[in-house]
């Protein structure tokens, strides 16, 4: 693929508009209609925003997870709805998600929802006369992110989260070449709780569930893969440290490595040269939890920084993560300054 240097993309969330979040706490209300309406005038709103922005590449920001039953979960067959949290009050936390338990062998007979996800984005920015170089990512989780919403059941055959894991992944496998096929030509293969928990796991076993869920699109589209830190309610959880996940997860099989770097002001600049070495870098150079709002001077700057350890057309731009926690107002000044910047230096190579 031929692609411009210091290319701009995204992690794959944008924020809901203020009606969507209102109308998805009441879907009750609406007919299966309303809510296709509902998810394609969202759609359009996040892509119009990105194409706005200047952005290489866009996602349809995941407007249409609304609920379990839209969401990767929603597709899946032997599980039952989300238990209560554990913890219902107090500072907004990961914790405060329920799990699933497991009832059935796991199933997905009619997939896992990217593909329509990827179609509906498809034409949505066709009818908006997306430019030619703008590339239409999709993003599907990984399945040891998957599996960490599932209770184990050793009845079953699932003793742990590495065999729940497991028996995700054909699945997953099976939604990415459905994407494939229908020509998406960049996929994001989500696996935040890999870099989450890479301190207290065993992260050559990651690299390896990793490789062998891409292992039959390798080649034949674009992965990327994002070292997150965790974004839920804008928090972090783990250790904020590239450091420990390598040399291990450099073997991992993907053409693009995001690194979160703005909201850990640069530090570990230099692990970019050694994801740079294999595949293209990406660098998270606007940070999605702080609202100080960065000028393209700043992110000019920053990208000056980066060019000091790999090369341009080694380089791609994103926020930090998904932006789907940050105000919608906020997130699209971002993604402005965010294409901004990159112009200012792409003038000066
Ligand atoms: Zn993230």
């Amino acid at each position: 693929m031929d692609l411009r240097p210091l290319r701009t993309s995204v992690i794959g969330s944008y924020p809901f508009p203020s009606w969507l979040e209102h109308a998805s706490a009441h879907l009750e209300r609406f007919g299966p209609d309303d809510i296709a309406e509902l998810q394609a005038d969202a759609v359009t709103c996040a892509v119009k925003d990105q194409l706005a922005a200047g952005l290489d590449v866009i996602t349809d920001g995941e407007q249409t997870r609304l609920d379990f039953n839209l969401s990767f979960y929603g597709h899946l067959r032997g599980i039952d709805l989300e238990s209560a949290p554990p913890r219902r009050w107090g500072p907004p936390a990961h914790d405060q998600r329920g799990r699933h338990r497991i009832l059935a062998p796991l199933e997905a007979p009619k997939g896992l929802g990217a593909l329509e996800e990827y179609r509906r984005l498809e034409g949505i920015a066709r009818d908006l006369g997306a430019p030619g170089r703008v590339t239409l990512k999709a993003s599907m989780p990984g399945p040891y992110t998957l599996s960490g919403r599932l209770v184990p059941n050793p009845d079953l055959g699932y003793a742990d989260r590495w065999a729940v894991a497991e028996a995700l992944l054909p699945l997953v496998r099976r939604e990415l070449e459905a994407l494939v096929a229908a020509g998406c030509r960049e996929i994001s293969v989500d696996e935040p709780s890999m870099s989450c928990y890479g301190h207290r796991e065993d992260v050559r076993r990651f690299v390896d569930l990793f490789n062998r869920t891409v292992e039959a699109i390798s080649g034949r589209t674009r992965v990327c893969m994002h070292l997150c830190f965790g974004n839920y309610k804008a928090r972090a959880i783990g250790p904020r440290q590239i450091a420990p996940l390598f040399p291990a997860f450099l073997d991992m099989h993907c053409d693009e490595m995001h690194v979160e770097m703005a909201s850990r002001e640069f530090s570990e600049l230099e692990l970019i040269g050694q994801v740079a070495r294999r595949r293209d870098v990406a660098v998270g150079i606007v940070d999605v939890k702080s609202y100080y709002l960065e000028t393209p001077e700043d992110i000019a700057a920053r990208i000056r920084r980066c060019l000091e350890h790999v090369p341009a057309d080694r380089l791609v731009l994103a926020p930090d993560c998904g932006l789907s926690q940050t105000a919608r107002w906020a997130a699209r000044r971002k993604l402005q300054s965010l294409c901004a910047g990159a112009e200012l230096v792409r003038q000066t190579l």
